[in-house]
């Protein structure tokens, strides 16, 4: 015999259960709509729209400017007539396969605009601003301090259907903080001292052999090299659905006053971002269910000069850049005429191609970028 009590409670739990059945049937339906099941954030730090779009920079590619050491070899490799072939020896990949299948955001000759907003326009707040969508002005230094905000990938890691399945492959040594790896608990790889209680990701002895060999350049940041090769291992060992892949030459070369090495290394990031994407494919896991979004912590600032830095003092290096490739994104290619958008709706929209809504979450963080997830 049911007791009036009951009665209510059964009513009661027969109204949640209900309520849980529509939000679940929601859910599943937005999620039954993607064909997303990974995604892969890469990133290369301090690389220019300017050379996303337009190639190699002709007053860059001298000895006095941009500190050059063999002209013609660097015009053979990168100068052609115009930016789309520039661009297109500079980056193949992004210009032949991300423009016929996906989308790209930030080519101011084409009205579209992507922009920094934490002001700082240097590396910890922009990494923080993407991995997080939100703008700290507590952020304000590049040291190796915990992050006060949550990141969307410890986010999606604390949820049960992500456990085990998130990983992050870095060259710069300050990341790990960013990403609060001692707490979020995914394995991440980094050449570096990390926080205690990280759990860090070891690379085959044969990497890890090249690495003990190669000669340091930067004391924070290892070769490309070495995020690319530790980023497959992790993949073909871990099969993360959410990883995060931080190269880092382009800034360092850069404030080297070495623009012959900065476009060298922004063609290799190319090279990488090839590869994953064809070592992607090759895997049921992944094959036709990944998405890849590229990005940049910060711009840099124009030739002559201020291309070397960025920061506070040089504005034009809040102008960032977004690519994505996915089964979920129209193929666009070079967006036109974009509504603006900011550097903190990455991390959003990182969680709304797995379906996930971080912004519910973490009400501060910027909303998913619009009319990228869905067909
Ligand atoms: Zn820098």
């Amino acid at each position: 015999m049911i007791q009036p009590m009951h009665s209510k409670l059964s009513v009661f739990i027969l109204q949640i259960l209900g309520s849980a059945l529509v939000l679940n049937v929601a859910f599943n339906v937005n999620a039954a709509s993607l064909s997303t099941e990974n995604v892969f954030l890469i990133t290369t730090d301090g690389l220019r729209w300017q050379e996303v779009f337009s190639g190699a920079e002709a007053g860059l590619m001298t000895k006095e400017e941009g500190g050059v050491k063999d002209t013609n070899a660097l015009r053979k490799d990168f100068w052609r007539a115009t930016p789309e072939d520039r661009r297109g020896a500079l980056m193949p990949f992004l210009w032949s396969q991300v423009a016929k299948e996906g989308q790209l955001w930030g080519n101011h000759a084409k009205s579209s605009i992507v922009q920094v907003t934490n002001g700082r326009n240097f590396s910890y707040p922009g990494y923080s601003e993407f991995l997080t969508g939100i703008v700290d002005p507590r952020i304000d230094s590049n040291d190796r301090k915990p992050n006060p905000n949550k990141n969307v990938f410890q986010w999606l890691h604390a949820q049960e259907r992500f456990q085990g399945r998130i990983g992050a492959s870095v060259s710069w040594g300050v990341i790990p903080w960013i990403l609060n790896s001692d707490v979020a608990r995914f394995p991440v790889w980094s050449a570096f001292d990390v926080p205690e209680g990280t759990r860090k990701f070891n690379l085959s002895p044969t990497v890890q052999g090249l690495l003990d060999r190669a000669t340091p350049i930067w004391s924070d940041v290892s070769l490309d090299t070495f995020a690319g090769l530790a980023a497959k291992e992790m993949v073909l060992q871990l099969h993360p659905r959410a990883f995060y892949i931080a190269f880092g030459e382009t800034d360092d070369w850069a404030h080297d006053s070495r623009y012959d090495l900065y476009l060298r290394s922004a063609r290799n990031f190319d090279r990488f971002v090839r590869e994953l994407w064809e070592l992607v494919q090759s895997i049921p896991q992944y094959h036709n269910k990944t998405t890849f979004i590229l990005t940049t912590d910060h711009g840099r600032g124009p030739a002559p000069i201020a291309w070397k830095s960025h920061g506070q003092a040089i504005p034009e290096s809040s102008f960032i850049w977004v690519a994505l490739l996915g089964p979920d994104t129209a193929p666009l290619g070079e967006r036109q005429n974009t509504p603006k958008i900011t550097q903190g709706q990455i991390a959003a929209t990182v969680a709304s191609f797995l379906g996930e809504d971080f912004v519910a979450a973490s009400p501060k963080s910027a909303k998913p970028i619009p009319g990228v997830v869905g067909k």
